[in-house]
């Protein structure tokens, strides 16, 4: 079992598989020139499924497959397939663009639900947003997923001034369709345009909603990171991630693996350990994992609090959202 010194369990492993994307979101990427990481500096496929195969002796149970675009990597289809066949829940959060070509191999995998990243229904803010014009492709995979039976949940990054004003359009959608969309607070992160009066809080989501539609809390699971609710009668229904205003540090059970190998026990963590350079050199990597958990700091990596007013995004040292793993 992976815990740390506040006696936290963790067995979720979200996993990128590059920090390349056929996206420019800016709330995801620097604002300056950004270089990709060449190919061989991420981990190589085998390597992926050995350090997930080390994790899973360790007691996890759930991998995310994320990035940057998991889905533009070559040889995804085949990672998705070993990673499947591990003692394992796979999930994916992708930005939708290319699921048309993996709807099989997601299938036959036995994935059953699929995270989509979509933070508007209107195409030209769309293209603002991701600078680039795929909002159609993005909304018929959605239906894709949906018609082949996945459980779909739409990550929504709510930003005071840019997309806030859509709240009740995507709480519409939850109607007549059975999709699930997840409102997440606007977090900072290098280069990423972030400033405190921007951040479109976890209760005044609520509070544009409940102007409109009447909705009840649905019973959180035991380390759900979202606050859920549905709407009566909807097909679908809705939640908040309130990393900002309210965040969910105590029950977290959840590390991430860098496209480069690094191990972040946290988001926001400042520190990192290099787990494919000693790998590669056939050292055995379970007690940097574990030292690594157990080092955790008690909330947001230890760099800021659910005060964030006043907090300035450049004193907190991190990666930029793209190079960590959403
Ligand atoms: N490319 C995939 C996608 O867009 O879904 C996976 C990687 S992306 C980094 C993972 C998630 O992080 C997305 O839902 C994205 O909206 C979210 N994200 C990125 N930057 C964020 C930020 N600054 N605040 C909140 N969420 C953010
Ligand atoms: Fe790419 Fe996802 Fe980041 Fe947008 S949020 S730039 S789609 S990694």
């Amino acid at each position: 079992m992976l815990l740390d010194s506040f006696g936290r369990s963790h067995n979720y492993l979200r996993i990128s598989l590059t920090d390349n994307c056929n996206f420019r979101c800016f709330y995801c990427m620097p604002e300056d020139e950004y270089d990709f990481t060449p190919s061989a500096k991420l981990m190589q496929k085998d390597e992926i499924i050995s350090l997930a195969k080390t994790f899973v002796a360790l007691g996890v149970n759930k991998i995310r497959l994320t990035g940057g675009e998991p889905l533009i990597r070559k040889d995804a289809g085949e990672i998705i397939e070993s990673l499947a066949a591990l003692p394992v829940t796979l999930h994916i959060t992708t930005n939708g663009t290319r699921l048309h070509e993996f709807a099989d191999t997601i299938s036959n995998a036995g994935i059953k639900g699929i995270n989509i990243s979509l933070d508007t229904l209107n195409r030209d803010r769309f293209i603002f947003i991701t600078k680039r014009d795929q909002f159609d492709v993005v909304h018929k995979n959605i239906e894709l997923m949906i018609d082949r039976g996945l459980r779909v949940k739409v990550n929504v990054v709510v930003m005071k001034g840019i997309n806030d004003d859509e709240i009740i359009d995507f709480v519409e959608w939850t109607k007549d369709s059975p999709v699930h969309i997840r409102f997440i607070e606007f977090m900072p992160f290098t280069g990423n345009k972030w400033t405190s009066n921007k951040v479109f809080t976890w209760q005044e989501i609520l509070g544009v909603i409940e102007a409109r539609f009447t909705f009840t809390p649905i019973e959180n699971e035991k380390n759900d990171t979202a606050k859920n609710y549905t709407v009566k009668g909807h097909a679908g229904s809705f939640s908040v991630i309130s990393t900002m205003s309210a965040p969910f540090c105590s029950t977290c059970n959840r590390i991430r693996l860098t496209a480069d190998g690094k191990l972040k026990n946290c988001l926001f963590s400042g520190d990192e350990t290099d787990l494919l350079t000693p790998f590669r050199n056939g050292e055995d990597v379970i007690e940097l994992i574990k030292i690594n958990i157990l080092n955790k700091k008690k909330e947001l990596g230890g760099q800021f609090d659910k005060n964030f007013e006043d907090l300035n995004p450049d004193n907190i040292f991190n990666r930029s959202m793209i190079n960590i793993g959403g």
